[in-house]
Formats: C-alpha cells, structure tokens, sequence
C-alpha cells in the first residue's frame, strides 16, 4: 500500500509518500523557524498562513517527484490534531479536497500517534507491546502501546513539556528559537556537575513529571550572575535527563513487563537523553529504539506512517474517516486516562 501524508499541526509544513515497505518515497519539510525566530515562539496566525502559502505547491512537487498518481494511493492521511488549529485545518482540508477529488479515503491521524508509531517505520524489529517515552514540543508522555489505536498513558506532565523546557531555557539564556538543538550544542561545553539543580517529582509516589520548577531554578542560576551559560545548559539538561530516568524506572517497575523501549517526539534527537535511556534500557534487559533525526521532530513521513498502520490493522472502522470530520485542538491518545492539574493530558 501506499499513502499520501500531509503534518501542518505546528510550524513544520510537511507533505511525505510512504509505502508498506517503509520506504520514503518522496518528501518535503519547510520548516517556518525563521519566521518564528524573532517572537521567541511560535505565533498561531503567522503559522497558519504560512501553511497556507506552502502546502498546495509542496503537494504538487512530492506528488510530481513520487511518479504516483493521485488515485492510485490507498489513502491519504493529514495531521487532524492535536496542535495550533489554524494549521491543522489547512492540512487537514487540503486532504479532504485532495480524497474527495480523487476518490481515495480519508484518514484523519492524530500527530501523537504518528510521533508514537513512528519508531515502527525505522526498525520493523518493534513489536507490540512497548513502552514509549513521548517528549516533543507540547507532550512529556509515558505511554505503553499496545497497538496500533491503542494507547495506555502511564504518566504526563503536570505542568510543562520536556520541549517546552529546553525552549524555555534556550530563551533565558539568550540562546534563540528554536532552543533545544541550541541547549544540547552548548551543555556540550559545560560541566553537568557545576549548577546545583533540582529534579522536580524524582522519587513522587505519583508517576508524573514537572518542569515547572527546573525552569525557574534555570532562571535564578542565569541571574546570580554566578555561572557559565555552558555549565547552565549542562546541568539543566543533566536534571532534565535524571528526571526522565527516574519516571521511566517508576513506570517499568509498575506495568507488566515489555520488551522494548522506545523514544519518539523531537527532544528524541537529543544524544545525550538517547544514551541516557539505551543505558536504562540495558539496565532491565530491554531493547532499545530511537528514530533516526530527521523522524524525530514533526515531519509526514511519520503521518503517511501512521495511516499505513491503520491501514493494515484490523477492523473496519479504522480504513476511512467521513469527510464531515472536524479538526481538533484537543486529542489525547489515551482517552480513559485521568486528568492532571495544570496543562498535562
Ligand atoms: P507536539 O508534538 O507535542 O505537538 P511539536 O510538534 O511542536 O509538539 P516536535 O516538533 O515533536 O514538537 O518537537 C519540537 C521540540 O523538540 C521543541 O521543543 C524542540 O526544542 C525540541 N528539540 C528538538 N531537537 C532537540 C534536541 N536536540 N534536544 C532537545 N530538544 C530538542
Ligand atoms: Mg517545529
Ligand atoms: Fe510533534
């Protein structure tokens, strides 16, 4: 099978052809950081519109470059939510007209689900179940997968995303947008060991995280005037990484025993957090998978990925979403799971 995927949930327009193979046989990203850039974040409105602009032409050339034919896919899949919702309807309406004129199925994806499954289009050695660390720009998520459709959320976040941490603490130390590569390059110079930081909710008898109160100490550290930006990076994401560390071993000692873990999301493309977890993974006997980077932040491929999953799942209801289907701002993965204070779910 093969499947058309179009991402536009936040400031990555992204338009990828997939087949059942894995293979990526065409795809295109225009990422909007520089537009972004001088806000320190990224903006709803600016967002959408560049979408807007992008996506008919991407599509255009991912199609013309992947020598298929528009009927000829068994479906086509677009980002319907979470995310900015301005965008997510350009993506998703775009997919609607492109399915409507070509007779194709909709699938309307969930972009968690295709950060989740997209472990599965790198290594076809990932089998159900796993256990996925989550953490990408709005999500820090302990999720166990059961298959595809099927999500068991072990914990979140009570307050910040993992993302949203290494963005913010780009920003106070003057690093820019976006921040995480920018944090990772420079804690590469700094000492882990020099800023007494703390490890929000390390050792909790709940099963969540915060970044809440890193980022602040963060912020004290940066004004005291005491310390070496290196060594501030460093030892943020030094905390940032024990804190993972810590979550990930409450929830492998409270669920039944899987046999890989998996990480997914952009702040998957940090290489000290990938170590971190290949050493935790090592620890209990599991194996280990991380996607290469470019799988890691928001891209289609990932989305066409998910649509193919669904494809090949059972049951009827999963095969096509109705053209009526609305965009949604809200979406968790796991439904049944209990809400959090703050802005986790
Ligand atoms: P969500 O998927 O939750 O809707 P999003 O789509 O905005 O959010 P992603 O594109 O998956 O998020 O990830 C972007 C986030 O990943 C940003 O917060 C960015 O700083 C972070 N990130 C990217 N590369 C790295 C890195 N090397 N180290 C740490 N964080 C990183
Ligand atoms: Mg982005
Ligand atoms: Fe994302």
């Amino acid at each position: 099978a093969v499947v058309l995927g179009i991402e536009s949930s936040c400031d990555e327009t992204a338009v990828a052809v997939v087949d059942s193979d894995r293979r990526i046989i065409a795809q295109r990203i225009a990422s909007q950081d520089a537009a972004h850039a001088p806000y320190g974040g990224v903006v709803p409105e600016i967002a959408a519109r560049a979408h807007a602009e992008k996506l008919a032409p991407m599509i255009e050339g991912v199609l013309a470059e992947s020598g298929i034919a528009l009927p000829d896919f068994d479906a086509i899949a677009a980002t319907a939510g979470p995310g900015l919702i301005g965008g997510v309807m350009v993506g998703l309406v775009s997919a609607k007209a492109l399915a409507m004129a070509s007779d194709v199925p909709l699938l309307a994806v969930n972009h968690l689900e295709g950060h989740a499954l997209s472990p599965r289009l790198a290594d076809a050695g990932i089998a159900f179940p796993y256990l996925l660390l989550l953490v990408s720009g709005g999500h820090c998520q302990i999720l166990r997968v059961e298959g595809v459709g099927r999500y068991r959320r072990l914990a979140t976040t009570i307050d910040d995303a993992l993302g949203e941490a290494f963005d913010k603490t780009a920003k106070i130390l003057g690093l820019g947008y976006p921040g995480g590569p920018a944090v990772e390059r420079l804690a590469r110079e700094g000492n882990a060991a020099a800023v007494p930081l703390p490890r929000p909710l390390a050792g909790s008898k709940e099963p969540h995280f915060s970044f809440a109160g890193l980022k602040s100490a963060v912020m004290r550290a940066h004004e005291s005037g005491e310390h070496a930006v290196a060594d501030i990076a460093a030892s943020f994401q030094q905390a940032a990484m024990d804190c993972v560390v810590d979550r990930l071993e409450y929830s492998l000692a409270r669920t039944d025993p899987v046999a890989t873990l998996v990480v997914a999301g952009g702040v998957a493309a940090n290489q000290a957090i990938r170590t971190a977890l290949e050493r935790l993974a090592e620890r209990h006997d599991m194996r280990f998978s991380a996607p290469p980077l470019a799988l890691c932040t928001d891209n289609a491929a990932m989305i066409a990925w998910a649509g193919l999953e669904r494809l090949a799942a059972e049951g009827d209801a999963f095969r096509s979403d109705p053209l009526d289907l609305a965009a949604r701002p809200r979406w968790p993965l796991d439904p049944e799971a209990e809400p959090v204070r703050g802005a986790g779910y």
